[in-house]
């Protein structure tokens, strides 16, 4: 068999794996090997080309969280990405909605904290904004912009192409992983590398095995769905959201406007426990590192209750109640569904029983793994994979 020598091996062509061909890309020697294995056959097709394309502000994230770091910077450097190529960035804002004063005061502190430009919106001061929204108050943060993630990823695709030395290979899957940094992939070819990192979404955690990860994650896949509304009941022309369920990892059912799809209600988090075959496999790996540290399953509360409401959280009817708290003259009729969806690649720590709220890094001397690349993971791409480089010993040699 010939082996293929690279310097860095990324496994996963979505907004992670293309942001660190990119970031590697500025700061690596130009006669450096960059080669990206994408095991569909175009890069971006899983969360990252079907997810909102919210450049999220940050503001939802808890301040101890990597998510707010990641987000702060990860959006500033993804809208100056967008401004120097061209990509169309709509500048809509976000409306956080509460029916009570008080209930804002908490994400007042964190957008002075964080210094998060905001504003906050009495209720008379909001029906002049859009009289579908009275009876609540709201904060109004305007530098929340929207973008289509596929602009992003035909972006970076072509100016990681364009650099000499590097290469993206789809149809081409890691397969398994035989010691001393060298791995096979589906058609049978064996590449060597000086440094691996594994940013392939769903399969990070299994592939994160392979290199000795030992925490007892299973990756419990959480679909989101979404459902449009009719453009003749919102004038606001901006993103709503009400204010989060703090025993829940997800943000809740939200509305977001673009040109191009218009308003659109979602996404549902539901858990798709029995959609994929993996997922036993997975649980025998977690189970078995339980007993080697002696540990037990544990459940959580808050999980439950959030797998106990979400489990029918795709129907029309529970969308539209959720949609009423937001603007209450909705009609079941202004809803329709979107052909749109999206998988996230959500941990579950059977240990905890909690699900797995931030990002995490599993790192080697040679290889660097994503575990958890939930939301915000589009907004925070470029500053997390930066960090993630920069931790590493990826530069070293
Ligand atoms: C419905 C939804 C809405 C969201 N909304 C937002 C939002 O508004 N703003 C925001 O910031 N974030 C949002 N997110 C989160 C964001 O989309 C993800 O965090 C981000 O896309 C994760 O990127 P990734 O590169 O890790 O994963 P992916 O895009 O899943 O990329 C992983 C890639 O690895 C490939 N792969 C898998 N296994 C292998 C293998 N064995 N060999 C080779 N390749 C492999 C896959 O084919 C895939 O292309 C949302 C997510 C969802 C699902």
């Amino acid at each position: 068999m010939n082996t293929i020598k690279v310097d860095y091996l990324i496994i996963g062509g979505g907004i992670l794996g293309l942001t660190t061909a990119f970031n590697l890309g500025q700061i690596v020697d130009k006669s450096k090997t960059i080669v990206i294995l994408e095991s569909r056959s175009r890069c971006g097709t899983k969360a990252s080309g079907n997810n909102t394309g919210v450049i999220h502000s940050g503001l939802f994230y808890n301040t101890e969280s990597s998510k707010l770091l990641m987000s702060l910077r990860g959006g500033i450097l993804l809208k100056k990405y967008c401004v120097d190529r061209g990509i169309t960035l709509q500048p809509s804002g976000k409306l956080i909605l509460a029916k009570d004063q008080e209930d804002l005061v908490e994400y007042e502190h964190r957008a002075n904290y964080s210094n998060i430009r905001h504003q906050k919106l009495t209720p008379r001061e909001l029906s002049l904004f859009d009289q579908e929204l009275q009876g609540h108050s709201a904060l109004y943060l305007p530098d929340v912009c929207n973008i289509e993630p596929n602009d992003v990823i035909t972006s970076l695709v072509r100016d990681v192409k364009s650099r000499q030395n590097t290469k993206i290979l789809c149809n081409e899957a890691f397969v398994n992983y035989i010691g001393s940094n060298t791995i096979i992939t589906s058609s049978k070819l064996v590449f060597c590398f000086n440094h691996l990192f594994n940013t392939s979404g769903e399969s990070s955690t299994q592939i994160s095995r392979y290199f000795g990860f030992v925490k007892p994650y299973i990756l419990v896949p959480v679909e989101g769905r979404y459902f449009s509304i009719g453009d003749n009941i919102l004038t606001s022309k901006t993103n709503l959201y009400p204010i989060q369920d703090k025993s829940s990892p997800f943000l809740p059912i939200h509305v977001t406007y673009s040109e191009r799809y218009g308003y659109l209600a979602g996404p549902t988090a539901h858990p798709l426990f029995l959609a994929d075959s993996r997922l036993i496999q997975e649980i025998l790996t977690a189970t078995t590192l339980l007993k080697q540290t002696n540990s037990y399953f544990s459940y959580d509360k808050d999980t439950v209750k959030y797998i106990l409401t979400n489990i029918t959280m795709s129907s029309k009817v529970n969308v539209y109640n959720s949609l009423r708290t937001l603007i209450p003259r909705l009609n079941y009729q202004d809803i329709s569904r979107s052909p749109k969806r999206g998988v996230r690649a959500q941990n579950l720590d059977i240990s905890s029983g909690k699900l797995v709220n931030d990002f995490e890094l599993f790192m080697t001397d040679t290889s660097t793994h994503f575990i958890n690349p939930i939301s915000p993971g589009f907004t925070s791409a470029f500053a997390l994979t930066e960090y993630a480089i920069n931790q590493s010993k990826a530069c070293n040699y």
